[in-house]
């Protein structure tokens, strides 16, 4: 505005001055002083044209000043294009490696997963090879393996010719530094290759760029995993390097599994062989013990029956002549023919045991079961023995609640039973001793109890008093005469009614003999 109103005014003053000039002029036709105004003018134009450019330049320093920023903002921009381009370079080949390292993942696991599906120590070898080929994509691999003899041989190959694999097993056999992979379980690799070593492996094995990983099992180092590329390819990485140790452990640990699981096989199938070959001997052993203890009854039992008929005539003439139906006979006759009756009575005891042991034995018994009161049972055989009783001044217990159940069971036999055990209990308890039987429910059986405070029984004698004529060597067994088959009656006699007998004892404080029979 300012630089405006002074043109202004400078115009103005030039006309009003060219005016009064030429006015002048005309006027006085004074060339000198035209002269001087024409100077004066033409100062006047210069100092004009002075300020007209004073205020253009003042125009034009701002517009340079912002061109220079304009530049430096441009080289600015150039340079972040430039960084723009150069990170997005390095973007993608990260982007490149990162895909190349996922889809690297995917065949890891698909190894893996292929790998832990088998047992087969081959299988494992072929569903390793295919993959390192056709999806990792190593143009050259094997899988070099040292037996139980320490040989090395190829199990599998990719790339290689039959004369160049033979060349390799030498290589592996002779070179000692591939004892850092073989022998120190060392990985070496072409991705660090500053040891000329590696360059002189890449050449022998006719690659550029190359892995060798170890095969660890729990035997040791077993054998080397090699994947290798030509020159043309770019070269292996850290992450290939990681990945073929990781592929190479997990070849190991499958190797492992299949053993493992070849011993347990094997032992397996040994352990059934075994089985059955001891199962047909034992079945045979026991075909053989049938028989014979089959023999062992029909002898028991011809010969029983044999003994029988004498020995009834024997009891029957004793009885006349004690009876003296033929005549009188003096008292020491008298005394021995009672003494051949009652060993007689002792004989066809001993001879009614062994025929019922061989009748139950051989399944010849017939039982006849029906719904009893075991506390009349007992009750009965107390008063049959209360002269055994009375005599050793024993107090007996009677424990047999009248709730207890009815038992299954065929009467005679189970009263022998009773007699059998309180008999025992009155014979090995000593004077004023007690004896008690008791009754309860148990486990769905009724359980009796036949407890007495006599001498006991050994540790090593308690099973084996159910075994026929077993009899422990004691006083009371050495002065009272028995046959030991008593109690191998009884056990008879409790399983053929579905029970079991057991004895618990302390020597010089009694015994408790116990079994079950099913409720009525
Ligand atoms: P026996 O009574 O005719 O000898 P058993 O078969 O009845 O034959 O008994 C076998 C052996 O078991 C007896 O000789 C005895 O040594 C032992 N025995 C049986 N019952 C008792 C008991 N209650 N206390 C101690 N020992 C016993």
């Amino acid at each position: 505005m300012l630089t405006i109103g002074v043109c202004e005014c400078v115009d103005k003053t030039m006309s009003e001055s060219l005016q009064y000039s030429l006015e002048n002029l005309f006027l006085t036709v004074d060339f000198q002083r035209i002269l001087n105004i024409v100077g004066f003018l033409a100062l006047l134009a210069v100092v004009c044209l002075g300020l007209l450019l004073a205020e253009k330049s003042k125009q034009i320093n701002p517009l340079k000043h912002s061109l220079n920023k304009l530049k430096k903002s441009f080289d600015q921009l150039d340079e972040q294009a430039r960084l723009i381009v150069k990170t997005d370079l390095e973007l993608n080949k990260t982007q490149e490696e990162l895909d190349k390292k996922i889809s690297a993942l995917f065949t890891l696991q698909k190894i893996s997963r292929l790998l832990s599906t088998t047992l087969d120590e081959k299988e494992i070898f072929r569903r390793v090879h295919q993959p390192i080929v056709s999806e990792l994509g190593f143009e050259r691999c094997f899988i070099i393996m040292r037996d139980q003899q320490k040989k090395l041989s190829l199990k599998i190959s990719h790339g290689y010719q039959e004369a160049e694999l033979n060349k390799i097993l030498s290589f592996f056999e002779h070179d000692p530094f591939l004892e850092k992979v073989t022998k120190e379980g060392a990985l070496l690799s072409s991705v660090d290759a500053s040891d000329p070593n590696k360059k002189r492996i890449a050449n022998t094995l006719g690659v550029a760029y190359f892995i060798l990983s170890p095969i660890i099992t729990q035997d040791g180092i077993e054998g080397a995993l090699f994947v290798g590329n030509s020159p043309t390819s770019s070269p292996l990485t850290e992450g290939e390097e990681e990945m073929i140790s990781i592929l190479a452990t997990q070849f190991g640990q499958s190797l492992e599994n299949a053993r493992l699981f070849e011993q347990v096989y094997s032992s397996h199938h040994e352990l059934e062989t075994k089985i059955k070959e001891r199962t047909k001997e034992l079945a045979d052993a026991l075909e053989e013990v049938k028989r014979i203890s089959k023999m062992k009854s029909d002898f028991v039992s011809a010969v029983s029956h044999e003994l029988r008929t004498p020995l009834t005539s024997i009891k029957g003439y004793a009885s006349i002549l004690i009876d003296e139906k033929i005549g009188n006979i003096p008292d020491f006759v008298k005394e021995r023919l009672e003494k051949i009756n009652k060993h007689s009575d002792g004989l066809v005891r001993l001879i009614n045991d062994l025929l019922d042991i061989a009748r139950i034995e051989s399944g010849r018994i017939e039982m006849k079961f029906e719904a009893e009161n075991i506390k009349d049972i007992v009750e009965n055989v107390a008063d049959l023995l209360s002269p055994q009783i009375k005599q050793k001044q024993i107090e007996l217990i009677l424990d047999i609640p009248d709730s207890l159940p009815k038992v299954l069971i065929d009467h005679s036999q189970i009263e022998r039973v009773f007699i059998n055990l309180v008999g025992n209990a009155l014979k090995f308890t000593p004077e004023k001793g007690s004896v008690a039987v008791r009754g309860k429910e148990a486990n769905g059986y009724i359980q009796i109890d036949v407890q007495d405070t006599g001498i006991g029984i050994p540790e090593d004698a308690k099973d084996k008093i159910f075994s026929e004529f077993y009899r422990v060597d004691n006083l009371i067994n050495q002065s009272l005469k028995g046959s030991g088959l008593g109690l191998t009656l009884v056990k008879y006699i409790v399983e053929a009614h579905q029970g079991k007998i057991w004895v618990e004892s302390q020597i010089n404080k009694g015994s408790i003999f116990s079994f079950t029979l099913p409720k009525g």
